[in-house]
């Protein structure tokens, strides 16, 4: 980096910064093979050889040197044999119907109003009753409502607030509700209601007039800017519970990233806007084109360096895509899969069917199980050591590996018609976004650590 030379170090997705020391022993070993003895004399002339022979013991217990030049370190596959699933979280798609027609909704059970399919009452306790018996010994829980559009079902929301607080009161434990939602059917009752129940709130808006109107209209076919940035408004006016972010959506011809976050964080007022590139939607019509997707990356690089100026001044500018990053290199996150679909999350479409998660509701991924007869365990093992097992893939020497994990299991799948199969369409962008997160960590931290103890600890804790 510039001037400053940093090392990466996959396994335990660390960074350090090398003395000169360390930086002759790994130039050394670049520049050919070494024993200890012609190490220790190569590098004689500037240091000492107990300091040499140290530093480099020191790299050998972190297998960046390696005694065998055919041994990268790698960790060789353990299988994983879950009997109990870690749930926390539980996805209820409480309506398959939606008052909005956004032209590139990916959710195959989506529904116009009139064809809508609620989840009833008993499905959706059941839901929180399999949480529990599932994962019985976790300290929080997280119900999610999801749609169509979740706020169609909103009597159904406040009976499951109702049962869930109570239930979870009983145990002694502690449980957190959020959704997302398209804002239209928001008004001050409902509003009120979800901010005393600490409900979080995220709102699909894809930035400006000109951008959401493009893709976000009513069955209809009108634009629901004017609709949603009133209703945003009455919102962001009165929630004080929790903070309330946007999603937004990039598909082919909405590539502005640097515009949108400026109309939703400024203009509009959000705490956080994250982004959601499509590269394979069901509607290829709509999927980002290569070099729409290069415009997306780079966006995101020029406001990442508004993030990176606003952290030196002790500020976040609430770019969530960077923010995730920067935690997980803060946090030393290291992922063997790509999110907690199957593991710590599940999703339940509205009969009831367990999928991995929201995306895949409706789908024709079969279901891992019901939530009258719970969680097929051997089928989520057999899933999840498929795509741990990364033998023979791209991913076993990739250097983010451990950040990426293969990608989204739904991008995959609708790529490629495998959820497992790594997302290979945007490898050398995502490894370039990881590259340039590195260099904005390390210059946060070098310049101003401050900020992770003020907006990081605090994120962990929220
Ligand atoms: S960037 Fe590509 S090769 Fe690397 S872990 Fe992700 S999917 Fe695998
Ligand atoms: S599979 Fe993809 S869409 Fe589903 S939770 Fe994981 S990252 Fe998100």
């Amino acid at each position: 980096m510039e001037e400053r030379k940093l090392l990466f170090h996959i396994p335990s997705t660390s960074i350090f910064e090398c003395d000169p020391l360390t930086q002759g022993i790994l130039d050394a070993l670049r520049s050919g093979e070494h024993t200890p003895d012609t190490l220790e004399s190569t590098l004689s002339g500037d240091f000492a050889s107990e300091s040499i022979r140290s530093a480099l013991n020191d790299l050998q217990s972190l297998a960046v040197v390696t005694a065998n030049a055919v041994d990268t370190g790698v960790k060789t596959f353990e299988p994983l044999e879950l009997k109990q699933i870690p749930l926390t979280t539980v996805v209820l798609n409480i309506n398959t119907g939606c008052n909005l027609s956004c032209t590139y909704c990916y959710k195959e059970d989506l529904d116009t109003p009139q064809n809508q399919r609620k989840m009833n009452y008993d499905t959706a306790v059941q839901s929180i009753e399999m949480l529990i018996n599932e994962s019985p010994n976790q300290e929080r829980y997280n119900v999610v409502f999801f749609g169509g559009e979740p706020l169609s079902n909103f009597a159904l929301i406040k009976r499951v607030i109702d049962y869930a607080e109570k239930r979870f009161q009983g145990l002694g434990k502690k449980v957190d509700f959020s959704m997302t939602t398209n804002a239209t059917l928001l008004d001050e009752k409902t509003i009120d209601y979800l901010n005393a129940h600490r409900v979080g709130i995220a709102v699909s808006m894809d930035g400006p007039k000109a951008y959401h109107d493009r893709n976000r209209i009513t069955v209809g076919g009108q634009g629901t800017y004017d609709t949603v940035e009133k209703k945003v408004g009455l919102l962001l006016g009165k929630y004080n519970s929790r903070p309330v972010g946007a999603r937004v959506t990039l598909t082919t011809g909405v590539t502005d990233v640097v515009a949108i976050w400026d109309h939703l964080f400024n203009v509009i007022g959000f705490s956080e806007v994250g982004f959601a590139p499509v590269t394979s939607g069901d509607i290829a019509s709509y999927n980002l084109q290569p070099e729409e997707l290069g415009e997306v990356f780079s966006g995101m690089k020029q406001l990442g360096e508004r993030y990176l100026d606003a952290a030196l001044e002790n500020r976040n500018i609430g770019f969530s895509n960077m923010h995730q990053l920067i935690t997980d290199l803060h946090e030393g996150n290291n992922k063997a899969l790509p999110c907690g679909a199957g593991v710590g999350m599940v999703a339940v479409d509205h009969e009831g069917g367990v999928n991995l998660c929201h995306r895949f509701t409706g789908s024709e991924l079969p279901l891992l199980g019901t939530v009258t007869e719970g969680i097929n365990k051997p089928q989520i093992n057999e899933f999840l050591n498929k795509r741990l097992d990364k033998a023979d893939t791209g991913c076993a020497t990739c250097r983010i590996r451990n950040l990426c994990a293969g990608g989204c299991y739904h991008e995959s799948y609708a790529r490629y018609g495998d959820p497992v199969h790594p997302t290979y369409h945007y490898c050398d962008l995502m490894r370039d976004w990881v590259d340039f997160g590195i260099r904005v960590y390390s210059t946060i931290m070098e310049k101003n650590p401050g900020f992770y103890d003020r907006y990081l600890a605090g994120r962990r804790a929220g």
